[in-house]
C-alpha cells in the first residue's frame, strides 16, 4: 500500500515525503480507508505503531477546507490523551502539517501556567490537544468564553486504556456531552478491557474495530 493511495491531499502528502515516511505503517494502512469514510473506529495499537498519524491525518484533511478561525472560535478537531507528555508529543506531529494547511493547534494540559494556554484558545484554533483534567478546568471557569466544544466534529480519545486507569472517565464523559453529537470518533488504546469497551460503545457509533 502507497501513500497515494490514500487518497490524502497533495499538501499533506507532500509533507509526509519530506518527512521521508515511505509507506504507511500497518495501523495507518487499516485505519485511513476507515476513518476517511467518515466511518467511528476503534484502534488497539500501542505506541510506536504509527497510530497518531492514523488519526491525525484524517483529522487535517477533515479540517482543511473549512473557513479560517476567528477569535472566539473552537476548535473542529479535538484529541484527548492522558499525559502531558504525550499531548507534547502528539502536538509536535501535528505541527510538521500545520503550517502548509494553515490550521492552528494548541496544546492544553495540566502542571504548567493555564494564561499561556487560555490566551492561545482565545485566539481560536482548528485542533486542541489535551488532557481531560486542564480541558474541563479551562471549559468550567470560564463558562464558555475562553473555547468551546460546539464545533467539533472530529474527536479523539488516545490510549482510552490509561486514560481510564488514570481516572480520567467522568472528564472525558462531560467533555463528549458538549461536543456535537454528529461528530466523527476515533478511540485508540494498546489494551481493549472491559471498561473501555463500555466507554466506547458511550462514545462511539458503530464503529469498526482495528488491531496490530
Ligand atoms: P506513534 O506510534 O504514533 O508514536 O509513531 C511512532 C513513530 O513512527 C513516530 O516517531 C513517527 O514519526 C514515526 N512514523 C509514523 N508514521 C510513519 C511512517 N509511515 N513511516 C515511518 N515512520 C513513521
Amino acid at each position: 500500500k502507497t501513500w497515494n493511495q490514500t487518497g490524502l491531499p497533495s499538501k499533506i502528502l507532500d509533507t509526509i515525503k519530506k518527512l521521508n515516511y515511505e509507506k504507511p505503517m500497518s495501523i495507518q494502512a487499516q485505519a485511513l480507508p476507515i476513518i476517511m469514510n467518515g466511518r467511528d473506529c476503534i484502534g488497539v495499537a500501542k505506541t510506536g505503531s504509527g497510530k497518531t498519524l492514523a488519526f491525525v491525518l484524517p483529522m487535517l484533511r477533515h479540517i482543511k477546507d473549512q473557513q479560517p478561525v476567528v477569535p472566539g472560535d473552537g476548535p473542529i478537531g479535538l484529541i484527548m490523551a492522558p499525559t502531558r507528555e504525550l499531548v507534547q508529543q502528539i502536538h509536535s506531529d501535528i505541527k510538521k502539517f500545520a503550517k502548509v494547511l494553515n490550521v492552528n493547534c494548541v496544546p492544553v494540559y495540566g502542571g504548567s501556567g493555564v494564561a499561556q494556554q487560555i490566551s492561545e484558545l482565545k485566539r481560536g484554533a482548528e485542533i486542541v490537544v489535551c488532557t481531560p483534567g486542564r480541558m474541563i478546568d479551562i471549559l468550567c471557569t470560564s463558562s464558555g468564553k475562553i473555547t468551546n466544544l460546539r464545533r467539533v466534529t472530529y474527536l479523539v480519545l488516545d490510549e482510552a486504556d490509561r486514560m481510564f486507569d488514570m481516572g480520567f472517565e467522568p472528564q472525558i464523559t462531560r467533555i463528549v456531552q458538549n461536543t456535537r453529537p454528529d461528530r466523527q470518533t476515533v478511540l485508540f488504546s494498546a489494551t481493549f478491557p472491559r471498561q473501555v469497551e463500555i466507554l466506547a460503545r458511550k462514545v462511539l457509533s458503530k464503529p469498526v474495530e482495528i488491531q496490530v
